[in-house]
């Protein structure tokens, strides 16, 4: 389908004329863009000089952009669960629902957790009126536990302060909890045709390479965030966005972006430089200290002793096995110390080899010991036995499940 495509958008007359028919046709209104006039940007402008020729009154450098990229999104935007077909008005809850759980996460990963979602809370009354256990629950294995929180909690707030319906302005929606600036411009533009411009990682790297944005992340965002601006056309803001974000999905990729096929190509400053890969510039990363820790696993019979982690917090209410802090440099015997005490308990036995697991800020190492509990032993306080059989109705986020499935030998045991 791409080569169809790409000989499509051979030409710029082509392609602009291709683009108004597509415009006028789909939302039967006037196009964005009166004359289709070709662009006084110059490629070898700074990304200030072209925002600042775009903002001069009677300068319209990058009108055919926003034409060529609507023109592209009709012919090969993704099928995404939550997306609205062609002719379709989106569902807010839906927008919504997916822009939260992407956050950080992958459209891959993101599919199947969308779809039982939505079959067990079809609308955001039914999520608001849920519990957040369930939530969590049902969230397990996504990570960024907050998110879960934050959704359960903005639902709750949709449904009892504004009758079950989204607020359709930027503003309305970052009163809401978990919507930041980001995702109230994504909802706002997606669900309600705003025109604004929400810049994520996918977009941010598109305009980085279209603009040969020098300035490094994350100071560069503001300059980028305009530049983006400039790509939205004057009606379909909403797929604007959505074509800037299938476009860095599809084919302009962190790696080997396939430029040849881009509805942007003929004004795109890096690839004239041959430099495509090198954007987004990047300030080097700070990676956070190894923080090392220990995991105990006791089981009695056929239960696992567990506990819920405080509300506040990373992982915040999650299920987690008893455990030592974690902390950069700890000694294996001081997190050893920090077993729990039950009376009539097995040795301790250490299992060969650590859990590793990577969170947003710190590497982790985990030793794990195991230990058996006598019958009708009593869990200490604030810890609670449940069937091992039932561990998947548990919120237990991915190092936890790494960590029981070391000590018991299940599968998808962890590296070491
Ligand atoms: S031409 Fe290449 S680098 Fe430039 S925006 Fe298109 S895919 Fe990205």
């Amino acid at each position: 389908m791409w080569p169809w495509g790409l000989i499509a958008f051979r030409r710029v007359g082509h392609r602009l004329l291709a683009a108004k028919k597509d415009v006028d046709a789909r939302d039967g209104r006037a196009p964005d863009v009166e004359r289709p006039a070709r662009c006084r940007y110059s490629k070898s402008m700074s990304p200030k000089s072209a925002l600042k020729a775009k903002s001069e009154p009677g300068q319209s450098e990058t009108v055919s952009r926003p034409i060529a990229l609507l023109a592209w999104y009709d012919r090969h935007r993704r099928r995404l669960p939550w997306r609205a077909a062609p002719g379709e008005t989106s569902d807010p809850y839906r927008v919504w629902l997916s822009e939260i759980m992407l956050q950080q996460t992958t459209v891959k990963a993101v599919g199947p957790y969308f779809e039982k979602f939505v079959a067990r809370w079809p609308e955001v009354t039914a999520l608001g009126n849920a519990s957040q256990d369930d939530v969590l629950r049902m969230w397990a294995g996504l990570g960024y536990y907050s998110r879960a929180r934050n959704l359960h909690a903005c639902a709750v707030a949709v449904t009892r302060q504004h009758g079950g319906v989204f607020p359709d302005t930027e503003e309305g929606l970052r009163a809401l909890p978990g919507i930041g600036p980001y995702t109230a411009a994504a909802i706002a533009a997606i669900a309600f045709d705003r025109h604004t411009m929400p810049v994520d990682g996918n977009i941010e790297r598109v305009v980085s390479r279209l603009f040969a944005v020098e300035e490094e992340l994350p100071q560069a965002k503001p300059l980028i965030q305009q530049l983006a601006a400039t790509l939205l056309a004057n009606s379909r803001a909403g797929d604007s966005a959505q074509a800037l974000m299938d476009l860095g999905a599809s084919i302009c990729t962190p790696k080997k972006p396939a430029c040849s096929l881009c509805p942007l190509n003929e004004d795109c400053k890096a690839r004239t430089l041959g430099t495509q890969e090198t954007f987004p510039r990047k300030a080097p990363k700070k990676g956070g200290a190894l923080r090392r820790g220990a995991a105990f696993v006791v089981t009695r019979g056929d239960e696992l002793l567990v506990r819920s982690r405080p509300e506040k917090g990373l992982l915040g209410g999650m299920t987690e096995v008893p455990g030592s802090n974690w902390l950069a440099g700890q000694e294996d015997a001081t997190a050893r110390q920090q077993a729990p005490d039950l009376k009539g308990l097995s040795r301790w036995q250490r299992k060969v080899g650590v859990v590793n697991h990577v969170f947003t800020h710190f590497p982790l190492e985990l030793v794990v010991y195991t230990a058996k509990a006598q019958p009708r032993t009593r869990a200490p306080a604030g810890m609670r036995w449940v069937p091992i059989a039932t561990l998947a109705d548990e919120a237990l986020p991915n190092v936890m499940r790494k960590v029981i499935a070391h000590a018991l030998n299940l599968p998808s045991g962890p590296s070491s």
